[in-house]
């Protein structure tokens, strides 16, 4: 693209002008769902005392010019990820091996072993796994390059965002096709975001996993349904409601939401019935039973979710029904940014292609030229140069075995960070190099608080894939569809919508 093109994007706004698209996007919002719960910081309990009230989620007003061939290189290699990932969860002992190390530090992730461990002692009463996934990228910037596809990490739990995303695309097209949304600009007559097709891809997912558990193994027989369990007070909910609108919609599936604190409560597994169905008593109609056939985590992948040890009683009861779970602990595992790390060293065992047997090995080069640098920060080792030289801190970032955005460390901070903290606990830490993404490009963002932000923007864009495999290895179901842009401002070091640090936006390719 012409670097002019480029750098007059998107077209200045008068003040009538930006009134006119900022009152169209909200008032889109709140017509088609593209909404969430308002914070607390924006709207005290006592002031909606029923929560009754929504609010756009924060969107940019105009589609954010991304590199082409990035994104259908990233669309290209999700299948590939879906069935990395899912070979991961099928090999206990390598993972197990990785995981070893960060049991030591990690609270969190040893009583996720735990967990596992727990079961597989009893012995797991349900052979098939289900992954939605997230696969996120930058389109990574080096002078005098056409830009590369970079990946940031892979999600394989509660992988959010798909039912909105695709609003935000349904958005941006319509204001395109709408004459006098937009000032004009070559840009955004030159073309229209891709489809979305997240919301069918993710419910499809389920839909699949559902159809696999096969008939009730309940005496007598109970009707089937999904499961998604939620946190309390969840503001993301219209989100997760895209998916079960589509499940009871088209795929006639019904789906019931349970809160994490009333899993107990609300769900049992017969002590008589060998096969451990989960049941199902929905507490609007106690006469009622409904037999799981699939969870849907939407919750538990983060530790303060786990208040005490009855949310760990609660996630060990699930993993050792007989559902299919969305993920497993295991799958919870294999996303481990650990794991991540280890996939991408560039020396020693070849990993990819020992668990992509049988992929083409011209495909797995690709996938592994996704892979940005990452070090481990063991004693005379290269990443341990790398992030307490100060220097050479600043081009990194160091991230713990978490997920939902919030818990990284940046830059300059990371020298000192590392020497607060006793060096033993140093391996529950990866340090990863930064992408670069291009930041010339501008837009104009719609916070929920009806804010309104321009400025120099970077975006990151995910793709959605599924999954659905038996433990033996055998992949039963795997598809990909659907992405996700979000743009934060360019000094945001962080990235994340529901952390409140991006945007919503949608892709305009070039
Ligand atoms: P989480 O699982 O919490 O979302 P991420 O690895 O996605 O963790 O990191 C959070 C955010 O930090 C990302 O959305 C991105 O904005 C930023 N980030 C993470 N890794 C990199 C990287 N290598 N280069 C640039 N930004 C990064
Ligand atoms: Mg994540
Ligand atoms: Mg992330």
């Amino acid at each position: 693209m012409e670097e002019a093109v480029f750098n007059d994007y998107p077209p200045q706004l008068s003040p009538e002008q930006q009134d006119y698209l900022v009152t169209a996007t909200k008032d889109w919002a709140i017509q088609n769902g593209l909404a969430v719960r308002p914070s607390p910081a924006i709207l005290p309990a006592n002031a909606d005392p029923n929560r009754v009230l929504a609010t756009n989620a924060p969107v940019t007003l105009f589609p954010s010019p991304f590199p082409r061939a990035c994104f259908e290189e990233a669309q290209a290699l999700q299948t590939v990820y879906n069935q990395l990932y899912a070979a991961i969860t099928c090999n206990e002992e390598w993972l197990g091996s990785i995981i070893k190390d960060l049991i030591d530090v990690d609270d969190f992730v040893a009583n996720l072993w735990k967990t596992h461990l727990a079961v597989k002692q009893e012995g797991y009463v349900q052979n098939l796994s289900l992954g939605l996934y997230r696969s996120d990228y930058m389109a990574h910037v080096t002078p005098n390059r056409a830009p590369s596809l970079k990946q940031v990490e892979f999600n394989t739990i509660s992988s959010s965002f798909g039912g909105l995303s695709a609003l935000v695309r349904s958005l941006h097209a319509e204001l395109l096709a709408t004459p006098l949304s937009y000032p004009p600009h070559p840009l955004l007559k030159s073309g229209t975001p891709p489809d979305n097709t997240t919301v069918e891809t993710l419910s499809g997912g389920l839909a699949e996993a559902h159809k696999a558990y096969g008939p009730s193994k309940s005496l007598p027989d109970l009707p089937l349904c999904v499961l998604f369990i939620v946190q309390d007070g969840e503001r993301n909910v219209f989100d997760q409601l895209a998916l079960s609108k589509r499940l009871t919609g088209f795929h006639k599936i019904p789906v019931f939401r349970v809160k994490s604190n009333q899993i107990l409560d609300q769900t049992s597994v017969p002590t008589a019935n060998p096969a451990r169905p989960l049941i199902y008593h929905p507490p609007h109609s106690p006469e009622s039973a409904f037999e799981v056939t699939t969870v849907y985590l939407r919750a538990y992948y983060s530790p303060d979710e786990y208040t005490s040890s009855r949310d760990w009683e609660a996630r060990r009861h699930l993993e050792r029904s007989a559902a299919v779970k969305c993920p497993s602990v295991l799958n919870q595992l294999a996303g481990c940014k650990k794991i991540q790390q280890v996939l991408a060293e560039p020396a020693g065992p070849d990993h990819l292609t020992s668990f992509l047997n049988g992929v083409d090995p011209a495909i797995i080069a690709r996938l592994r030229e996704t892979f940005a640098p990452q070090y481990d920060l063991s004693a005379g080792g290269q990443g341990r140069d790398l992030a307490l030289n100060p220097e050479t801190a600043m081009k990194h970032v160091l991230k713990p075995q978490r997920e939902g955005g919030g818990n990284n460390i940046y830059k300059a901070e990371i020298p000192d960070f590392l020497r607060a903290m006793p060096e033993s606990d140093w391996k529950g830490w990866v340090l990863m190099e930064l992408i670069n993404p291009a930041a010339n490009a501008e837009n104009v963002a719609l916070r929920n608080d009806g804010e309104v932000l321009r400025g120099n923007v970077i975006s990151e864009l995910g793709v959605y894939g599924t999954v659905l495999w038996e433990n033996t290895g055998k992949i039963i179901h795997n598809d990909q569809g659907g992405w996700l842009l979000r743009t934060k401002g360019k000094e945001v070091n962080e990235g994340g919508v529901a952390a409140g640090f991006s945007s919503l936006d949608s892709v305009l390719l070039y």
